[in-house]
């Protein structure tokens, strides 16, 4: 199987990025759709890292070393999130 492992890590970091961003913000949304928005926005700006592994083979534990650094993920999914909450893609 092919994984793009950035898409893992992105997955992984984001529910506790957005509790910390919420704890600063509150009212933000985090409906499936704005995370989903979220999600994509923050892949855009970070390269894919495509790895090939077994079928079946589950990512428990991401190295962020891997895509350079879980701060710069971070920093990815927090201009992501601000730039979803201030132009969310639904009705209010
Ligand atoms: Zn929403």
């Amino acid at each position: 199987m092919i994984f793009n492992y950035t898409e893992v890590a992105v997955k992984q970091a984001l529910p506790e990025v957005l509790k910390e961003y919420i704890k600063n913000h509150p009212g933000t949304c985090t409906c499936q759709r704005c995370q989903e928005d979220i999600l994509a926005l923050t892949l855009n700006q970070l390269p894919p890292h495509y790895v090939a592994t077994d079928e079946g083979t589950i990512f428990t534990q991401v190295s962020f070393d891997q895509i350079g650094g879980k701060a710069q993920v971070i920093a990815a999914i927090t201009r992501s999130i601000q730039q979803v909450a201030a132009n969310p893609r639904h009705e209010k």
